[in-house]
Parts: C-alpha cells; sequence; structure tokens
C-alpha cells in the first residue's frame, strides 16, 4: 500500500540539509541556525479579531533560516530554496516595500529590530521551509518568526516572547500589507511539545493546555484549493462584526454574551446577526474545548468541532463545498472509526481540514478520506499528521555579531 499521508521531516534533518544549501552557495558552513512552525487552530476560528479566544498548537512543519555574516557591511542576501531566489536588501538605506514580495515579510522584522535601535550587520542568509505556502498553516508566521529568532542571535537583543510575537504581527502588517491577529505569531514563538496554547486576543494572556495522550494525532488535510473571493470576504467579515458590536453597544462581540445578542436580534441587521452568532458562539465553544481537553471528554471535544465548523458554514459562511466534504467523510467515520472531531480551519473559503483522530487507526482514516474526497471532487487532497510541535528555536547558535 502506498503512503495515505505525508510523513514530516524532522527538523534536525531539515537544518542538516540547509547547511549543505547554505556551504555549498556561500563557501563556508553557517553560523547560525534558527527555526520557527507553521500552526493549525484546533477551534476558535475568526474570533481573533473580536478580541476572543484561539486555540491552537505549532505543528512538525518549520521554516529554517541559515546564516553568516557578509563580507560586505550593508547587504543581505536572503536565498529561499523553496522558490529559488533570491533577494538583496541594502540596509544603508531605509528598507522599504519592494520586489520579491515574500521578502516584504523579512523586511518588516528587520525593520522591527532597527526601530530597537539595533544595528543588522551584513547577512549571507539561506532558507528552507517545510510549511506549504498559502495553505492556512502560517508560513507567513513561520517566516516572520524565524527571521526573529535569527536576528535575536544576530544582534545578540533578546526579546521577550509576546514582544516579538507583536514585532512580527506588525511586520506583516505594515510591510506585507495583511492586517492579521495575533495568533498565528505567538503560537510559532511559544508553542510547546505536546501542549495547544489558549490563547486570550484581549488580554494577550495564554495558558499551555497538555495534549499528551499519545494515542491521539492531528490530521491535516488539505483540500488543495482557495476560493478567489478571499481578499475582500476576509475584510467584510471583520467590518460585519464591528458592526455588530457597535450595534449592542459594545466595544466587541468578546462583551457580548449569547443571551445579549438574542435580545438584540431584531435591531440588528440579519447577515450582520449570524455573523455575530458565530463569533459569540465560537468564543464560547473555544473555552470549552480546552476544558474538554483538560478532562479528557473527547466525545464534547468532537461535538463542540462539529459545531464550529457547522457554524463556519452556515452563519460566517467562509466554508466551501470541499472542506464540508472532508468533515462530513470525517464525521461519518466518526468516533467508532477513530474520529474525535474534525472542522475548517484558518480563515476559509479553501485549504485544510483540522481532525483529532486515534493515532493507532491513522492510515485507515487517512486511507478513507483520500479515496471519498476524490471520488467526490475529482481533487486529490494532502494529508499530513502532526503532535504538538515546540515553537520557534536555535538549532544551531553561534556567538552574536560586534
Ligand atoms: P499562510 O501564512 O497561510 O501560509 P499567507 O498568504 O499568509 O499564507 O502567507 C504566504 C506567503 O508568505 C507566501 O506567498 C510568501 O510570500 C510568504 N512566504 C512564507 N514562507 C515563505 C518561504 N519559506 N519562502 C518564501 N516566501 C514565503
Ligand atoms: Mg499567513
Amino acid at each position: 500500500m502506498t503512503a495515505q499521508y505525508e510523513t514530516n521531516v524532522p527538523l534536525a534533518q531539515v537544518a542538516a540539509e540547509l547547511s549543505r544549501v547554505f556551504a555549498q552557495r556561500y563557501g563556508r558552513p553557517p553560523r547560525w541556525i534558527a527555526a520557527a512552525p507553521g500552526r493549525v487552530n484546533l477551534i476558535g476560528e475568526h474570533t481573533d479579531y473580536n478580541d476572543g479566544f484561539v486555540f491552537p498548537m505549532a505543528i512538525e512543519r518549520y521554516t529554517v533560516v541559515a546564516a553568516d555574516l557578509a563580507a560586505t557591511p550593508d547587504q543581505i542576501s536572503w536565498h529561499c530554496t523553496r522558490l529559488d531566489a533570491t533577494a538583496a536588501i541594502d540596509l544603508a538605506a531605509p528598507i522599504q516595500r519592494g520586489e520579491p514580495r515574500w521578502a516584504d515579510y523579512i523586511r518588516g522584522v528587520l525593520v522591527g529590530f532597527q526601530r530597537l535601535g539595533c544595528r543588522l550587520p551584513g547577512l549571507e542568509v539561506a532558507m528552507a521551509s517545510t510549511v506549504p505556502l498559502g495553505g492556512g498553516l502560517s508560513s507567513s508566521a513561520a517566516l516572520e518568526v524565524a527571521s526573529a529568532t535569527l536576528l535575536e542571535a544576530v544582534t545578540g537583543r533578546r526579546l521577550e516572547p509576546v514582544a516579538k510575537a507583536l514585532l512580527c504581527q506588525q511586520a506583516e502588517h505594515e510591510y506585507a500589507g495583511m492586517p492579521c491577529g495575533i495568533m498565528d505569531q505567538f503560537i510559532s514563538v511559544m508553542g510547546q511539545p505536546n501542549h495547544l496554547l489558549l490563547l486570550d486576543c484581549r488580554s494577550r494572556t495564554t495558558d499551555l493546555v497538555p495534549l499528551t495522550n499519545p494515542e491521539l494525532a492531528v490530521l491535516i488535510v488539505n483540500t488543495n484549493i482557495r476560493h478567489e473571493l478571499t481578499g475582500g470576504g476576509y475584510a467584510q467579515r471583520r467590518a460585519q462584526c464591528e458592526q455588530a458590536a457597535r450595534g449592542l453597544g459594545l466595544p466587541s462581540l468578546r462583551e457580548a454574551s449569547p443571551a445579549r445578542l438574542d435580545a438584540a436580534q431584531s435591531t440588528l441587521d440579519p447577515v450582520v446577526f449570524r455573523r455575530a452568532r458565530h463569533v459569540v458562539g465560537e468564543i464560547e465553544r473555544t473555552v470549552l474545548a480546552a476544558q474538554a481537553i483538560r478532562q479528557a471528554d473527547w466525545p464534547q471535544l468532537g461535538r463542540l468541532m462539529y459545531a464550529s465548523h457547522a457554524s463556519l458554514r452556515d452563519d460566517y459562511e467562509v466554508s466551501c463545498p470541499e472542506l464540508d466534504i472532508l468533515v462530513e467523510i470525517a464525521q461519518t467515520i466518526g468516533q467508532a472509526g477513530g474520529v474525535v472531531g474534525s472542522r475548517m480551519t484558518g480563515g476559509g473559503f479553501g485549504g485544510c481540514t483540522v481532525s483529532l483522530v486515534q493515532a493507532g487507526r491513522l492510515a485507515e482514516i487517512a486511507g478513507r478520506i483520500r479515496a471519498e474526497y476524490q471520488r467526490r471532487t475529482g481533487l486529490e487532497p494532502s494529508l499530513f499528521v502532526t503532535r504538538p510541535a515546540s515553537g520557534a528555536v536555535m538549532v544551531q547558535a553561534g556567538p552574536a555579531a560586534k
């Protein structure tokens, strides 16, 4: 039987390969190697920009950067093996957005360090990544956080985890033009093996929740499609949430209880009401899901995940047929077949589903999902399995530049 899902290349192996690429390209081994993971959100979707809770974990997929000082003081040469492209960044002039666009995430992080008063040296960098780009698993935060972790080592300027995550978020806002929440950068910085991170986006406080049961695995299935309306869809949802909060006379939907929202139903536009109902319900479900994991109440966790998906599909309207089909297949396999729960994850309109499954039945579950999805959509899904992984790390730490 061919493998039903991709395996993850261990971080040490990705780093070792990258080290060889670096040496081939620049004629010496790297001095520093830093890595940061992608993430998957177990539950709590479209709650981050509503001051709500999210519940992500780091995945065993990383962006890895290897670097050494360059001979030229004000030049950064940053090679991306994934795209086989190199960005040249000039430090002698103010850093501005430019080509190639993917380097804007890095430029934003460089500027973040400059604003802290750090003088950046010339660098030669090689980068590899096992996070799918644009697949909803936050390759963008992995890129920012890996870059920031490298720069901490290079400059000797250590950042507190929250400050580091916020610097990376700011980079994405200002330099990549994406008004993202704080989830992706927080989890890529703060992830811990065998733990999920319950993150309160209002207070920015975090709570690590253990998921240590080795019999459980997280299965991520990529629909491998992305529907076009995403750009406008996201901004529109955000605006509708703000409208709902204003209508309720509250600073954000975090402050709205289900009862208060119901009482105001007749005063709200029906679409805006449904958007708010998703957010208010999802915030509640996220807190309950963390509790369910703590109590090992898997049937409850499953119910919450399916309810989250239905709410995203019907009230928030950010799902799509391919995601719905994947969740339907998983739900049909059900507890009896080893599936605890399943839902779409990420912004929606394509991307991935996340499922919690029994590790011992993975091959069987993955095989069924793959075959059924192909039969019903004519599309080839990508599947991989992960346990909650570590946040950003230095894989190889040389001395800081002077
Ligand atoms: P996601 O974060 O879900 O993967 P985004 O659209 O937020 O999707 O970010 C994807 C973009 O980030 C890519 O199109 C690319 O510009 C940039 N990016 C992320 N990782 C890398 C990488 N390893 N090499 C080059 N560009 C990358
Ligand atoms: Mg992203």
